[in-house]
């Protein structure tokens, strides 16, 4: 009966249920959204503790379930359902976001919530553990990642449980753990784009030098055309300019920031802050 497409495993331990939702800190005051609620085992809590849910289900069966598991329940109208894909539709403004969705979608829906406004509170999410772990890694760490310094800057991540196979109905191939995702408020004044253009390319190897990683030829040939596509805006001169003159330049920025000898995987969101502000700064850039 369940839909192996939509990653259908329904969390069937109350604990490790009532145990998101305490460390989701739900106050009696919040709106909460929960992505992919399945049969309710998580929203009937939710609206117990919250001033309004809204959820949004993919699933039109899953979504016929839910609202007839809520007919005359006291809370039925603190319920607002959105039949949709979380990835498609339009969220509305929340407080705290739950979540125990597909691992397909883990990174889309991350940075979904991660650039949705305004922003949220408080996310309690679930994802497999690898993914998990890298979420919440820090420089040096072995699974220290684009990804861990992409959601760092917007959020501080913790690692909230671990939650077995078993605890969930079919049980996934894979174990889980859920993480507390808490956006960074305001957001660091970055060009997101250009930022994850930057870590693209440090990362492409993550223990190899950084200045090494950024004299690849191919590397080199973008961030001359960006250079001279920015140059021309800004009205400045590119007599003269050629692969070389780049290479000069992207060693010179690297030096001055005092990173000629960092790795990606060892620096952390400082390093790779200032590292964009000094390629910014010579009119390099990276989207
Ligand atoms: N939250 C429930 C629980 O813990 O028992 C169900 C979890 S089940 C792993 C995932 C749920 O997300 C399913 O109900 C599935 O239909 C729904 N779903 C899958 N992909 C979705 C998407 N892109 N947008 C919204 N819901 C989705």
């Amino acid at each position: 009966k369940l839909n192996k497409d939509f990653g259908q495993h329904l969390l069937k331990n109350p604990l490790v249920v009532n145990g998101i939702i305490a460390k989701a800190d739900v106050r009696a005051t919040d709106h909460v959204l929960e992505i992919g609620p399945g049969t309710g085992n998580m929203t009937v809590k939710l609206l117990e503790a919250a001033k309004k849910v809204t959820v949004v289900e993919v699933d039109p069966r899953m979504a016929a379930e839910l609202r007839k598991r809520l007919q005359g329940h006291p809370h039925e109208h603190k319920l607002h359902i959105i039949l949709g894909d979380a990835m498609k539709v339009e969220l509305p403004a929340f407080d705290v976001c739950v979540a125990n969705l597909p691992y397909q979608i883990s990174s889309g829906i991350t940075f979904k919530l991660l650039l949705h406004r305004p922003q949220f509170r408080v996310a309690l999410l679930m994802y497999q553990r690898e993914f998990a772990l890298r979420l919440v890694a820090k420089p040096g760490d072995e699974l220290y990642c684009r990804l861990s310094v992409n959601t760092q800057l917007l959020s501080k991540t913790t690692h909230a449980m671990k939650v077995g196979r078993n605890n969930f109905r079919p049980p996934p191939k894979v174990e889980s753990s859920v993480v507390r995702i808490e956006p960074i408020c305001p957001p660091p004044p970055i060009n997101f784009t250009e930022w994850d253009g930057l870590l693209r390319i440090a990362f492409a190897r993550k223990n190899k030098l950084i200045s090494s990683n950024f004299k690849v030829d191919s590397v080199l040939a973008m961030l001359e055309a960006n250079y001279r596509a920015f140059a021309s805006v800004s009205g400045k001169s590119v007599d003269g300019l050629d692969k070389e003159k780049i290479k000069d330049l992207v060693t010179d920025i690297i030096d001055k920031a005092g990173l000629s000898d960092a790795r990606a995987g060892k620096m952390d969101l400082d390093d790779y802050m200032k590292l964009l502000v000094a390629f910014n700064e010579a009119g390099i850039h990276f989207a």
